[in-house]
């Protein structure tokens, strides 16, 4: 069997240095906010290219306390819009409606998979106040036009770079390119801890002292509570995990670039769609995703000749039932990519010839 992603291989490439960072941990009898968070932070602030970052409790919550830091510094407020790809996971939205603020959803480019910038300016209102892109599957969502939207708006223009460590715009790291970003370090993730764990990376010295104190009690002062906040810090365990993994994450990618390379140049099949690439720097494959009108035979043929995919994702937002109110609504685009998507092996420890393997079932294929 060929896994979809074989999480015990990638931390075995580290095994070493990550035993030595937990040791260290657990032998200084320090657990939370001290010199991991504090160093990590700095690495991966600098990795990023931006004066902040803040270690959070999941990538859900980084995103949850960039917009609470704004509806608490006054700069969103309740019913306020935020537009967002309809095709996104659902975490990016949940972040939106969780503090009181309006999800208005956009149609991806068929070609891309990312925010179709040329729908967007039609998704306006009176009541619109952000742009959160999403580098889906870990390619770069943000373009120039976005950028001087937000720009002639007005509008915050924030990142969910859950997905895409180590992707770059024109050099520039995406986490970097907006106001903020949210950063998920879920295992599977391209930068995975063992467990959650997620970061927020701003250069706003402000946004950044309230986020802080948002996701630690609302406090900036120990027992003084400025907001009503909430427990998401990070442990320090997690914190000098990350530290290892981020020294290999461009090495990692790299790989990852390869496989996708190999995958894109021989899957010959004309029933399958690869990813269009215009910029390799601007993908770090977090999925390799291939589309095609026979997604639920072609899932079954690669089970049954041991190759596991995984569909990101089978449901689209405004169908989910925790969105009821949109589940009426028709994004065509968005429900094709839903029906046709299927995710194929990629990691940064996959075997060559496992590559190969894959690549001759799906051309076999009819
Ligand atoms: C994983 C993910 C998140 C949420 O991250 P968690 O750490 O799982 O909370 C947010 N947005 C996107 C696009 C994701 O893939």
């Amino acid at each position: 069997m060929i896994k979809f992603l074989d999480l015990q291989k990638i931390t075995q490439k580290y095994a070493e240095e990550i035993h030595k960072a937990v040791d260290r941990v657990v032998d200084s009898g320090w657990y939370l906010q001290g010199k991991e968070n504090e160093s990590f932070e700095a690495d991966y602030a600098q990795y990023i290219g931006t004066k902040y970052a803040i270690g959070c409790a999941n990538g859900l919550d980084a995103l949850i306390w960039i917009f609470r830091a704004y509806v608490e510094m006054g700069i969103m407020k309740l019913g306020d819009e935020v537009i967002v790809p309809a095709n996104t996971y659902i975490a990016s939205i949940l972040a939106i409606s969780e503090n009181g603020l309006k999800p208005v959803l956009v149609e991806p480019s068929i070609e891309t998979y990312q925010m179709d910038d040329s729908k967007i300016e039609a998704a306006i209102t009176k009541h619109t106040k952000a742009i959160l892109i999403v580098h889906l599957y870990g390619q770069c969502a943000y373009t120039e036009k976005i950028d001087n939207i937000c720009k002639k708006y007005e509008f915050k223009l924030i990142e969910d770079n859950a997905q895409a460590h180590g992707c770059k715009f024109n050099g520039r790291k995406t986490g970097s390119l907006g106001d903020a970003a949210g950063h998920s370090f879920y295992p599977g993730k391209n930068l995975g801890a063992f467990g959650d764990a997620g970061a927020v990376t701003t250069d706003d010295e402000e946004l950044a002292k309230v986020v802080r104190a948002v996701a630690n009690y609302g406090s900036q002062k120990k027992y003084v509570f400025k907001y009503c906040g909430r427990n998401s810090r990070l442990d320090e365990i997690q914190a000098a995990i990350l530290g290892v993994k981020l020294k290999y994450l461009d090495e990692d990618v790299a790989i990852r670039k390869k496989i996708a390379k190999y995958y894109i140049e021989h899957i010959t099949n004309p029933d399958i769609i690869t990813p269009i690439v215009k910029d390799w720097d601007a993908h770090v494959f977090h999925i390799f995703t291939i589309r095609t009108k026979k997604r639920a035979e072609l899932q079954k043929y690669l089970a049954d000749n041991g190759v596991q995919t995984i569909i990101h994702y089978p449901i689209p937002p405004h169908k989910q039932e925790c969105y009821k109110e949109w589940n009426t609504l028709s994004f065509p685009i968005t429900e094709q990519i839903h029906d046709e998507e299927l995710s194929l092996p990629m990691s940064s420890v996959m075997a060559e010839e496992d590559v190969k393997k894959i690549i001759n079932i799906i051309n076999r294929f009819e």
